[in-house]
């Protein structure tokens, strides 16, 4: 037997203040509705310090490829987090 490997969510995920409910043919579809920011996990605030706690979270979605309109601070932060 075949034990998978777990799942771990990204270090930095996708996190926006408003999201919406697409439908992709069958399928439905929750993604961001408004400009995108960068937070790591175990945190509260984004990579711009924007309180973040109860924003829609998108674990599945790559900060670096995701559509959208991205936080340009959080891109910046991402490239030089120091
Ligand atoms: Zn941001």
């Amino acid at each position: 037997m075949t034990v998978p490997a777990p799942v771990r969510p990204p270090a930095v995920y996708v996190t926006s203040p408003f999201a919406s409910w697409i439908r992709v043919g069958d399928e439905v579809r929750h993604q961001p509705a408004s400009v995108v920011h960068a937070k790591r996990a175990g945190t509260t605030t984004t990579l711009c310090g924007r309180p973040a706690s109860s924003w829609p979270k998108f674990w599945s979605l790559d900060f670096v490829r995701v559509d959208g309109v991205r936080c340009r601070a959080c891109v910046d932060r991402l490239a030089d987090p120091a």
